[in-house]
């Protein structure tokens, strides 16, 4: 029963892991289209935390090199700072982090980013 559990938790941790890879092809996919657009219109790519999933660990600030990650109680990121590198995506161990491209989050997704912590 035990191994069950384990198992169990296994699968949903590697379907996290895939989920949060997939994000971030599509991330860098979109990310590579849009670098031959003229600057002005491409979107910022900006590190959001879902506060549904974040438990306030800290493990995401020390790899941050913008210095852009704050925690009380959950992570903030500051975007005026955080240049979209990815490294605290790749850090979070509750898959609560993933880079947002700030003008798509603004036009489209207006529901999602509601449950999306946003400071800057
Ligand atoms: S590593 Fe993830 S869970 Fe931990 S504080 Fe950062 S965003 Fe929250
Ligand atoms: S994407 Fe990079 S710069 Fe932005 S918060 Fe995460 S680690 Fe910091």
């Amino acid at each position: 029963m035990e191994n069950e559990v384990d198992r169990e938790k296994e699968v949903q941790e590697l379907k996290a892991r895939i989920r949060a890879v997939k994000e971030q092809l599509a991330a860098l996919e979109m990310r590579v289209g849009n670098a031959r657009k003229p600057r002005s219109m491409q979107p910022q790519w900006k590190a959001f935390v879902d506060t549904e999933k974040c438990v306030g660990c800290g493990m995401c600030v020390s790899v941050c090199p913008a210095e852009a990650i704050s925690v009380h109680e959950q992570a903030r990121v500051d975007t005026e700072r955080c240049m979209g590198c990815g490294h605290c995506v790749q850090e979070c161990p509750e898959y609560a982090l993933s880079l947002q491209p700030l003008r798509v989050l603004d036009d489209h997704h207006r529901p999602f980013a509601r449950r999306l912590q946003h400071v800057g």
